[in-house]
């Protein structure tokens, strides 16, 4: 049924879905049932040729490992990680730029944690595989027009002029949706 759905909307991607580990849903069975799930969106996308939109918060690790068995279009959404940025992010952040996924970029949290791994994504991910999203941290109000500011902040990183990386990032989105519809 969902599958139908899909293909009669023209829905471009699966998602977002993933896993969420937090301190409330950290016991293995909630996991389990998580990671279950996960792994029947990511068989539906591939069944369906349709990409997926990955969240890992506290979960960049087992995210990556469910992924692996798959082969698809990944837009890895914020967060990721852990904060501030460990060396192990920073080595799940290069096999994801290995395995050709791609990063969206979204508003900084209110601690500016998400900032400082935006930063990192921006200078070390190619910038073919960069995006921005509008999708926030909770008790914010956010509106798609953020999307600007995030731009003017991470423009120096991906070492171009502002107008430049508005432009690659819109190439990047078009690109995509084009490949999917
Ligand atoms: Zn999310």
């Amino acid at each position: 049924m969902i599958s139908r759905f899909v293909r009669d909307n023209h829905i471009s991607a699966i998602g977002e879905t993933g896993l969420h580990y937090t301190q409330y849903n950290a016991y293995g069975h909630v996991r389990e049932w998580q990671e279950e799930l996960f792994r029947k969106h990511l068989d539906l996308a591939e069944d369906i040729g349709r990409m997926v939109i990955v969240h890992s918060l506290g979960s960049f690790s087992q995210a990556l490992r469910v992924l692996k068995d798959y082969k698809l279009t990944v837009i890895l959404h914020y967060p990721l990680g852990s904060y501030p940025v460990s060396k192990k992010t920073r080595r799940l952040i290069k096999t994801s730029v290995e395995r050709g996924y791609y990063f969206s970029i979204a508003p900084k949290d209110r601690f500016g944690s998400l900032e400082e791994v935006s930063h990192l994504v921006a200078r070390e991910v190619p910038k073919n595989r960069l995006l921005v999203e509008s999708d926030g941290p909770r008790r914010k109000k956010i509106e798609p027009a953020v999307v600007v500011k995030i731009v003017d902040k991470i423009c120096h990183d991906m070492k171009v002029s502002e107008d430049e990386a508005k432009k690659i990032l819109y190439t990047n989105a078009m690109k995509l949706l084009e490949k999917q519809i």
